[in-house]
């Protein structure tokens, strides 16, 4: 079994890279060429706090390979992405938006922050000093961010007016914008749908009756709540959910609409009428049908992977469950569909919106939605076909389609 705990974040990305790579035969040159960063940049982001004082951020930008396209990957404002991390999220984006066949590559940006701890006019300048510190790495052809953890289509609206100070109105230039400044409808809801698009086609492939089954989310941002909710729609039972201060638990299914106006109202889950209060290991190790970390990386390890109960696994985070623990489920016969399939609505909408922009015309949301499914559909039947005709895990089915994708984009451009 792989042993991780001495390797960083990037490094157990890389090893399912290696897998493919090796399952690919292809060459130590090439591999190497793949598996490193085009370009990483390393910026500080001072910035006027509301008192006066003027504190310092870590930031940085990786472009992880733009064979197939321009870089294209979100921005992360969290405590804990460091460049490893930003590596890490970079090539999964180089993998996803292969595996899902979008004409881009993969990139990833992280400021070293706490969100919640700024006020907004504090995380606008900080937005602003950052977009200015790498902007000569943007641009619609050259690298288009869009919102991660920690930043929305409100950071989307303050990165294209920075970047729109130095060029001149450019919408194409970032992804996930408030749909008054160029957005796509259907952006914000687009990673959950491809959520709960999913999770409907591996219920029928894997004979399990959606109606009624019972599902466990993790998280409760962006992803999270929004699979949740369309999840509850098509009929499932969304039996617990939580975000980072901890859980909620019903039995007989929590009602999300309601829980959304309670947390919106009160700030949090707790006290919420409709439910008991689980901590987020709980959550993770409750009795389910299909559990769905929806939060943040490394929360299954080799600690809890036996504990784990739900026979499918949907990573609708990046990177939830490491190598060591990824093993341990496939051989106690656990589903796993890959944080690079299952989180991908996302990138879709935002290639939407992007092409949206280019053409200054905009599509009504049914056209988003129903685009959004075929390109969904597509990518999953793709990854169960290869998985069972080679045998072979849904990741590694996942990573060797991207994988060969990028490759064969490398042969064919001639540079090396
Ligand atoms: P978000 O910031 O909107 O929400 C994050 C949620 O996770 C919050 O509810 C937060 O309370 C919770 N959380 C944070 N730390 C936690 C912890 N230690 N334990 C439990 N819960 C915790 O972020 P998001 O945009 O929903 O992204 C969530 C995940 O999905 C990330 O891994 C991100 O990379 C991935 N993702 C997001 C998108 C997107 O379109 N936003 C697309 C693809 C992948």
């Amino acid at each position: 079994m792989l042993k991780t705990a001495e390797l960083s974040i990037f490094d157990e990305v890389n090893l399912f890279f290696d897998n493919a790579a090796d399952r690919l035969g292809l060459d130590d040159g090439l591999r190497e060429m793949l598996k490193r960063p085009w370009r990483e940049l390393l910026v500080q982001v001072p910035v006027r706090m509301d008192d006066g004082q003027i504190k310092v951020f870590s930031g940085s930008r990786v472009q992880h390979n733009a064979a197939r396209g321009p870089y294209k990957g979100g921005v992360r404002y969290h405590p804990l992405a460091d460049l490893e991390e930003v590596r890490a999220l970079a090539s999964l984006m180089t993998w996803k938006t292969a595996l899902v066949n979008l004409p881009y590559g993969g990139a990833k940006g992280g400021v070293q922050v706490d969100p919640g701890l700024l006020s907004q006019s504090e995380l606008n300048r900080l937005t602003r000093r950052y977009t200015l510190n790498i902007e000569h790495l943007l641009g619609p052809n050259r690298d288009i961010p869009a919102p991660d953890m920690g930043t929305n289509s409100q950071t989307m609206a303050w990165m294209m007016d920075a970047y729109g100070q130095l060029h001149g109105h450019t919408p194409a230039a970032v992804t996930g914008k408030p749909v008054e400044m160029g957005g796509s409808y259907g952006r914000d809801s687009a990673t959950g749908r491809g959520v709960a698009l999913l999770l409907q086609e591996a219920a029928k492939d894997m004979g399990l009756n959606a109606q009624g089954a019972r599902i466990a989310v993790q998280g409760f941002g962006n992803v999270g709540s929004w699979a949740a909710r369309l999840i509850r729609e098509s009929g499932c039972r969304v039996i617990a959910v939580s975000d980072v201060e901890g859980g909620l638990y019903n039995a007989k299914g929590l009602d999300i609409p309601r829980l959304q106006e309670y947390r919106e109202a009160t700030g949090g889950f707790f006290g919420f009428p409709g439910g008991e209060q689980i901590t987020n290991s709980e959550l993770l190790e409750l009795e389910c049908d299909v559990l769905i970390p929806a939060a943040i990386d490394n929360v299954i390890t080799e600690e809890n992977a036996n504990r784990i109960k739900a026979p499918l696994i949907m990573e609708a985070a990046n990177h939830p469950i490491t190598p060591e623990a990824d093993s341990i489920l496939t051989e106690g016969g656990v589903t796993i569909l890959p944080d690079i399939l299952v989180n991908a609505g996302g990138v879709v909408v935002s290639y939407f919106e992007w092409t949206q922009n280019l053409q200054e015309f905009r599509w009504e949301e049914s056209r988003v939605n129903d685009e959004l499914k075929k390109i969904m559909l597509q990518a999953y039947h793709e990854v169960w076909t290869r998985s069972s005709t080679e045998q072979i895990t849904h990741r590694q089915a996942s990573f060797e389609i991207g994988v060969q994708r990028v490759a064969r984009a490398v042969e064919l451009r001639g540079f090396v």
